[in-house]
């Protein structure tokens, strides 16, 4: 069977990395988490100082930019691929709320996404991943054999990101990642570069209602559909 490029796109914490890791543990593909490279991003724009309060500076980002590698490497122990900024483990990191904070502000500069739409394209340059985020479907791969695009209500993202969070031993509160969704979502939606919309020809899901289980079965079906074709 031909290898395909699945893109599954959506709104912040509405379990699309849950859906995409277990399609591509299913099917034997690489899974390959964008969100997290901009996490990454971030990560390293605060530990050089680029942030003063909100304000980024662009060009101290620019100067750096190309010397941004993301990769990821397989942990034996979760059986998980972490993400690495330039040869370091930060996975633990880029999961905080201060980098969640400001996430969108970096993603949302032009020259920030050219560098990681380069470096995911050539994660998929021989097909057989499932590669999630905000714009896979619409500019990563346009030509993707399957799109998902995927959303739920906020509140019960915002319940869900928040019990992530707890189970990690991290501190938040109900209001404060709800606030959090509702500003990533919104600075998403309307960025000029890569803005976050449902690519004409993805599939749309809300599972704000639907069990995990139902969910695995409607995304084998599906992918069992566009392999064939
Ligand atoms: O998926 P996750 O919530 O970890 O993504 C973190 C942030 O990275 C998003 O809020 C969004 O601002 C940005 N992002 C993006 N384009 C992608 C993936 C994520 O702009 N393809």
């Amino acid at each position: 069977m031909n290898k395909i490029i699945i893109a599954v796109d959506g709104h912040s914490a509405c379990g699309k990395s849950t859906m995409a890791k277990y399609l591509a543990k299913s099917i034997k593909y690489n899974y390959i988490d964008s969100g997290a490279m901009y996490r990454a991003v971030s990560l390293y724009c605060l530990q050089n100082a680029f942030f003063q309060g909100d304000n980024l500076d662009l060009l101290a980002l620019r100067e750096h930019i190309d010397a941004i590698r993301i990769s990821f490497r397989f942990n034996e122990v979760t059986g998980r691929s972490d993400t690495c900024l330039n040869g370091e483990n930060v996975e633990k990191q880029i999961r905080s709320m201060e980098v969640a904070d400001k996430v969108s502000p970096v993603a949302a500069v032009g020259f920030v996404r050219e560098a990681m739409v380069r470096q995911q394209q050539e994660m998929g340059k021989n097909k057989g991943i499932v590669m999630d985020g905000r714009d896979i479907g619409t500019v990563v791969f346009p030509d993707a054999e399957l799109k998902i695009f995927v959303t739920a209500r906020p509140e019960i993202r915002a319940q869900r990101r928040l019990d992530e969070l707890i189970a990690k031993g991290e501190k938040a509160s109900f209001e404060a990642v709800l606030e959090n969704l509702k500003k990533r979502d919104f600075i998403d939606s309307t960025r000029k570069d890569g803005p976050l919309r449902k690519a004409a020809d993805a599939v749309l899901l809300d599972n704000s209602d639907i069990t995990i289980a139902a969910q695995n079965k409607w995304l084998m079906e599906l992918f069992r559909q566009a392999s064939a074709g």
